[in-house]
């Protein structure tokens, strides 16, 4: 059996280790620390922000990000339905009300379309949002241009959750700043990583005052231990702060491998009957945290399903697209927008999408390894475009 291939492992430089010495040797083994402020310091500047805090996952910069909007029980948010669980639990978390919203077939992500006529029905029921979660899916912007116009007029504030999307951007302007507020992971599995951790970025130095008061349990300014308000134990530990400067300096090396890792999947495959590779928008960088691609089952019959058990059986790890979050049990009730009205643009990504390994460290003989996989199972089932007009002209 050859060598286990991940979807997207965690990728050092080497130098990393050295930050955790440092830290031990200056015993700064704390949730607080130098490389914390240096971290947030470092990050904000290379996004182009003006203040960012350290916290220890995307989820809890996500649920702090409901916080500052003063989400409360009985309120509504509205977010993208196709991502992962963790853009949408702080809104349980707040005892709110998840509202989930289709994408579009152009970037896979929140549709525009979808957003007015929650809007437009949200008004007719006289409850409009507290704040709308736009997800950038697998490192591709949503149309923030026309989504921030939209929850401009309706003058409701936009959470961009760029967990997947750092060092991308859309029309110049990095990921996850250009909603209100930003949202980034350094989980594990992400294009830079701190083994755990996240990052709330925003111009509003409120909120930035407010989210370091929160994060760490919301201690008053007293003597002694004196709390008015309910805080959270949401820091980010010193080591691993000294992990992400680190990683934030390989940062562009990241994205360049993984954007190389996409090209290369793209002129193999992109030809085969029914792939659809997620295409990048017009004056957009992607960073293609993950390749991925749609199989429409019109044009070929083999299956996502088939395609991944084939991998795992080769020892690779590839995984469907995300589950759409208003089919999900756990949000069994929800509203949900579609794009069209008989047009479900996340359900149909779900049924035929693929996430393919798409890691920096990812080598070149590793990826043909993928694609021969891929192009095996094609031929195997005999389906190429040919074959299907074939069987066609004989019936
Ligand atoms: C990874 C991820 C998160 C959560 O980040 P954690 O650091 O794992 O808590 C949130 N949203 C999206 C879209 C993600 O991919």
């Amino acid at each position: 059996m050859q060598s286990k291939i991940y979807l997207s492992p965690p990728h050092m430089s080497g130098r990393e280790e050295a930050m955790i010495q440092e830290a031990f040797m200056t015993n700064w083994i704390a949730p607080v620390g130098p490389h914390v402020d240096m971290f947030e310091k470092e990050f904000a500047d290379c996004i182009g922000v003006k203040d960012a805090v350290a916290v220890n996952s995307g989820t809890a910069a996500i649920h702090l990000a409901l916080l500052l909007l003063d989400v409360k029980r009985g309120d509504r948010v509205f977010c993208s339905t196709l991502t992962f669980v963790a853009s949408a639990n702080p809104i349980l978390y707040q005892g709110a009300e998840p509202v989930f919203i289709d994408s579009e077939p152009d970037s896979w992500n929140m549709s525009p379309r979808a957003l007015k006529k929650a809007f437009q029905e949200a008004v007719y029921e006289e409850k409009l949002p507290k704040a709308v979660i736009v997800v950038n899916l697998y490192g591709q912007s949503a149309k923030m241009d026309e989504i921030m116009s939209i929850c401009k007029q309706f003058n409701v504030p936009v959470i961009e959750d760029a967990a997947e999307s750092l060092g991308a951007t859309f029309h110049g302007k990095p990921s996850g700043t250009i909603g209100d507020i930003g949202c980034f992971s350094f989980n594990g599995n992400k294009i830079i990583t701190t083994s755990g951790g996240g990052m709330l970025i925003s111009n509003n130095p409120d909120f930035i005052k407010r989210t370091r008061f929160l994060a760490s349990q919301a201690r008053d300014d007293a003597p002694h231990y004196q709390h008015s308000t309910l805080g959270y134990n949401y820091g980010l530990s010193n080591l691993l702060a000294g992990v992400g400067r680190e990683q934030l300096k390989v940062l562009n090396d990241r994205m360049e491998a993984r954007r190389e890792i996409f090209n290369y999947y793209y002129n193999e495959l992109s030809t085969l009957p029914g792939v659809y590779f997620m295409r990048e928008l017009a004056n957009t960088q992607s960073n293609r945290w993950l390749t991925t691609f749609y199989l429409n089952d019109k044009e070929t019959n083999v299956t996502v399903n088939q395609l991944i058990k084939q991998l795992a059986d080769e020892n690779i790890e590839a995984r469907p697209v995300w589950k759409p979050l208003h089919l999900q049990p756990l949000f069994k009730g929800a509203k949900y927008y579609s794009h069209g009205l008989n047009t479900h643009i996340a359900e149909q990504l779900f049924s035929g999408g693929i996430c393919l390994p798409s890691g920096s460290n990812l080598t070149l003989s590793q990826q043909d390894r993928i694609i021969s996989c891929i192009r095996k199972v094609f031929k195997t089932s005999n389906t190429s475009r040919e074959y299907l007009v074939s069987v066609e002209n004989e019936l």
